[in-house]
């Protein structure tokens, strides 16, 4: 019974990897102490998984920044652009190479925009996305994997097996650079490079080669099926005497079973996880000779894995297949997962004893294959943890249960239909056409952040930390009256996070001190970790939201997170759907706006920014979860008068498929983020009619860049085009939180008089 495991966090147990880089980013160490830093960290995970008696241990999974950047150094795929780099840095040349495509470069009299970045699959990190031209050549570049092989060869034996980005889900996570060809058609070209690089690390020693390909999971055309047959046949005619393990994730081969399972590899590697349901399909059509590994450690959450049920589905393979035909697997790289559990000294002993971070999960894939091969006592120790989990009066809370069961439609549906609304709500505030506000948040300076650390440590009382931002929470507000904003915010100067700020209050939630989890380069998130029944115990944001309407006669918009973002961006529950924690989640932040309410506070923003990226991987799986993140929605806003006034905010806002749930949402104001596409975004909306007032951002605030005047106006006039301008808000794309205060002072009063344009001439 072989263990195999796809990929290990590589940041550092104390984010060693994020410190060093930094450091090295600023000028203030060299690359030899980067790199340093870098062979400790490989060299303690692998003695990590060998200890943990893992079988098939990954290399090359370690990246100084993202691992399918370091496939288009490898392959040579490097834009043109960075050439003037390579000649500017002359001693540590790939590195620096390799940094300026991730971060780009400025210095030497050179300004060379980064490479772009995107969410990998369905998850919150972020992969740099590779760039391609008609003429696209590839050649090795990097020798990066080949160095990594040999130091996981000394250390680990035949155990090491270098991980890389198969060839067909490298060109679809990638991007065409120009008109006039299909990235997919690149196929031909690239596959040679791929012959080369597993024939030279075959001649190096290696046994097996792990080949990630996720797209394998996703709707795949038949252009991109033709692909991957004949890649891995081109492969499988030019390889020999190395196995290559195919290794697919985050969703079910579904479709694509029969391609996958005829594809010339040794092993085929499925997540049962995300989807155990596809395991007896893989089972009925997997040739004889294939190795199947069965990913059943969770390597996206924090849970301890239930022996009992991952064992049902390792038996089933093995009675199909045989032992020696199957291996025990997490379900997929354990990047997603936090380091060591071990760390975490402060979390209820309870609770703890039923989760698992990376190397936890590595000793419960060793310990299923010793329960297989006989030691049942391994069994025995789980089943009472995961049975002290189920019936634990921490997680369930019978009132929060019955109160989701009786979540009724009329509970998620307003009084009054959007019309009606309207026009009661014109008459409360009395607005001016193109009304001007801003999506929650104003600059979290050192100054605050330090207040916060403060508080923390004991050197503010709480009475001095919130005097001092009751003062910024003021001084915001006189500035935003002067600058004859028209509904204002009290800036959010309170939270450390909009998820983390509400997690905190909320019952069912616990935060760990070291859960960190690589989200891109050295940036890190520590998600919250929901593990019970969720509940309100008291009012959250009443008290700064009141102290904030009582500085001003001008509207105070109240400031939510919605339910779908809060879930979106913790760990979630494994033993009830999550819908129903969705559901909960939303009864919560529905009892705060109610709340909010009837502390009277006339408008209130519930905060939807990931319900887009939410998005399963799968268009099967789309409708079912619109139709949930609508409903949950919904019950937030659907108790409150026809006269309050209730927005939401999303980021990305690419809606092109989904305005109509959108739409349902049935949102009076909806902000969302279009500036950057020049409103293109809007078209949808407006090719649906969409009925209620929308503020499409005018400015893109990821940027310190202050916009002039005529371009907001111009965008409103593009806005005004394809929407009623009676229903057109003027706002930025989004919080203003990462922004100094100079030009967020400079592009905000711009954007005022840019709506005051707007009213004269649209
Ligand atoms: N209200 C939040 C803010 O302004 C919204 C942030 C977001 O959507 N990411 O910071
Ligand atoms: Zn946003």
């Amino acid at each position: 019974m072989l263990t195999q495991n796809l990929g290990y966090p590589r940041i550092g147990g104390q984010r060693q990897l994020k410190k060093a880089c930094e450091q090295y980013w600023a000028g203030k160490t060299d690359l030899k102490e980067l790199k340093d830093v870098a062979r400790k960290i490989r060299e303690e995970n692998w003695h990590a998984q060998l200890d943990a008696g893992i079988d098939l241990i990954p290399c090359n999974d370690f990246s100084f920044y993202d691992q399918v950047l370091d496939m288009s150094t490898l392959l040579g795929a490097i834009p043109k652009r960075y050439s003037p780099v390579l000649s500017a840095v002359k001693d540590n040349s790939e590195i620096d190479l390799y940094f300026a495509m991730a971060r780009g470069y400025q210095k030497d009299g050179l300004d060379i925009t980064a490479m772009e970045m995107t969410k990998w699959m369905d998850t919150n990190y972020h992969y740099i996305v590779p760039e391609f031209t008609a003429k696209q050549e590839f050649a090795i570049f990097s020798e990066k994997v080949f160095g990594e092989y040999n130091a996981a060869k000394r250390t680990l034996g035949s155990k090491a097996k270098p991980v890389l980005i198969g060839p067909v889900s490298y060109l679809l996570l990638g991007k065409e650079k120009e008109p006039g060809f299909e990235r997919i058609e690149l196929i031909k070209k690239l596959v040679p490079v791929y012959v080369e690089i597993i024939n030279r690390l075959k001649q190096q020693g290696a046994e097996w080669i792990q080949l990630d390909e996720p797209c394998l999971v996703t709707d795949l055309s038949k252009k991109e099926k033709e692909a991957f047959e004949f890649a891995y046949r081109s492969i499988a005619n030019r390889v020999s005497g190395v196995k290559l393990m195919l290794a697919t994730y985050f969703d079910g081969l579904f479709d694509n079973t029969q391609l996958a399972t005829s594809l010339l590899v040794s092993a085929l590697h499925i997540d049962l996880v995300r989807a155990p349901e596809q395991l007896d399909e893989v089972l009925e059509l997997i040739p004889a000779n294939l190795i199947l590994s069965v990913g059943v450690v969770d390597g996206r959450n924090v849970w301890k894995n239930d022996y009992e049920r991952s064992l049902q589905f390792i038996q089933k393979a093995i009675d199909k297949l045989g032992a020696d035909h199957v291996m025990i697997a997490p379900s997929c790289s354990l990047l997603h997962s936090p380091i060591d559990l071990e760390l975490e000294t402060a979390i209820d002993p309870e609770i703890k004893n039923w989760m698992a971070f990376a190397k936890q999960k590595l000793a419960e894939v060793s310990h299923l294959a010793q329960i297989v091969e006989g030691k049942t006592d391994l069994l025995r120790v789980n089943k009472a943890a995961i049975e002290s989990r189920r019936i634990s009066q921490k997680v369930h809370k019978p009132t929060v249960k019955d109160r989701v069961a009786a979540i009724t439609r009329a509970d998620a549906t307003r009084a009054g239909a959007f019309p009606v609304r309207q026009q009661i709500q014109q008459q409360r505030f009395n607005l001016p056409s193109f009304p001007t506000t801003t999506i929650g948040s104003f600059p979290q300076t050192d100054d605050i952040r330090q207040l916060r650390a403060k508080l923390k440590k004991g050197e503010l009382t709480t009475q001095q930390y919130e005097q001092a931002i009751e003062q910024a929470t003021i001084d915001v507000i006189r500035w935003q009256e002067e600058l004859g904003l028209d509904v204002l915010v009290h800036g959010e100067f309170e939270r450390n996070d909009m998820v983390e700020y509400f997690g905190e209050q909320l019952d069912g939630f616990l935060f760990t001190r070291n859960g960190w989890v690589q989200s891109y380069g050295s940036r890190c998130v520590k998600p919250p970790v929901i593990y019970g029944d969720v509940s309100r115990p008291a009012d959250m944001t009443v008290r700064w939201s009141t102290f904030a309407a009582a500085q001003t006669d001008k509207p105070m918009k109240g400031m939510l997170t919605g339910p779908v973002t809060i879930l979106q961006w913790s760990f979630v529950r494994d033993d009830q759907p999550r819908d129903i924690t969705t559901q909960q989640i939303a009864l919560a932040i529905r009892d705060e706006v109610m709340a909010l309410e009837a502390a009277g506070i006339g408008i209130i923003q519930i905060d939807e920014a990931a319900i887009r990226e939410g998005l399963p991987i799968r268009k099967a799986k789309h409708q079912q979860y619109l139709q949930q993140a609508v409903a949950a929605f919904k019950i937030t806003a659907g108790g409150v008068r026809d006269e309050t006034q209730i927005h939401t905010h999303m980021c990305y806002s690419e809606f092109n498929n989904i305005i109509a749930d959108i739409a349902a949402m049935d949102a009076d104001v909806i902000t969302i983020e279009t500036s950057r596409s020049q409103m293109e975004l809007l078209q949808a909306f407006a090719h649906f009619e969409y009925p209620n007032q929308i503020g499409p951002g005018v400015y893109d605030i990821h940027s310190p860049r202050v916009p002039a005047t005529a371009e907001m106006v111009a965008l409103l006039e593009k806005a005004a085009g394809l929407l009623p301008a009676r229903n057109l808000w003027v706002n930025p794309d989004c919080g203003l939180k990462t922004r100094k205060w100079p030009e967020t002072k400079a592009a905000l009063e711009n954007m005022v008089a840019a709506a005051h344009e707007a009213r004269q001439k649209i």
